[in-house]
């Protein structure tokens, strides 16, 4: 359920993250995660002003971009969960930005489909940073070269990298994922690759967003916060 005063108790959990790592609150942009969450509260966080949604799977995700889009609510959709190869058309019709790409081939297929429905495809390629062997995205060194064979492709355009913290109660095992994501993207930026930029850092959910701000998050990811635990 969407809650005002839960998008207010965010929005300040952010500012003072903000404040205490030194940097502008305008630096870092709010995604809401709305797996499991009804279109009625997506509605209700919009109307408060939330204008990013992220959705983690694309059967789950059409359903709710449709209604709302027949009701002329067209927020920016975000695909943040992991994409098998036969659902990547559909996510190309449906995402403004895919932020989960993991693998050559992936990006290859995504190429495809981009050029086919003649749209420039923002993407981030997401990495595992914590090494756990249960999470998605391309190990660090083979992000590297992730990034730069979609460089080559002229509908993909990267905008940045994602990650999930390390799963751990204690925050000295979770800042240095968030940390290593940043020097990647501080390497990747050094070699001046066409088509990539690191606009975007996507780190940090409700659990650990702060951690991710103090690291230079620019894009957090915060479902339960804001909607509630899921059932
Ligand atoms: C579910 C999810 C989130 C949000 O997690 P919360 O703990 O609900 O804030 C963020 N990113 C990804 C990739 C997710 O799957």
């Amino acid at each position: 359920m969407f809650e005002a005063q839960n998008y207010i108790a965010v929005q300040e959990r952010i500012a003072s993250a903000c404040q205490r790592a030194g940097r502008n609150p305008a630096e870092v942009t709010l995604v809401g995660v709305t797996k499991t969450v009804a279109p009625e509260d997506i509605i209700a966080a919009c109307a408060h002003g939330l204008k990013i949604f992220g959705e983690n799977r694309v059967q789950e995700a059409a359903a709710k971009i449709e209604n709302l889009r027949q009701k002329g609510i067209t927020p920016q959709w975000h695909l943040i969960g992991h994409l098998q190869t036969n659902k990547a058309r559909h996510a190309v019709e449906l995402f403004d930005v895919i932020q989960s790409v993991d693998s050559a081939r992936l990006a290859e297929v995504l190429q495809r489909h981009a050029e086919a429905g003649r749209r420039m495809l923002e993407v981030f390629v997401e990495v595992n940073t914590s090494g756990e062997s249960t999470k998605f995205g391309a190990a660090p060194q083979d992000a590297f070269h992730l990034i730069r064979e979609i460089s080559s492709y002229s509908h993909l355009r990267v905008m940045g990298l994602m990650t999930i913290g390390a799963l751990d109660p204690d925050s000295s095992k979770i800042r240095p994922c968030f940390r290593s994501l940043r020097e990647l993207a501080e390497t990747v930026t050094a070699h001046h690759f066409p088509n990539v930029t690191m606009r975007h850092l996507s780190m940090g959910m409700t659990n650990d967003f702060e951690i991710a701000i103090a690291e230079g998050a620019t894009m957090v990811r915060v479902g339960r916060a804001l909607f509630g635990e899921r059932h």
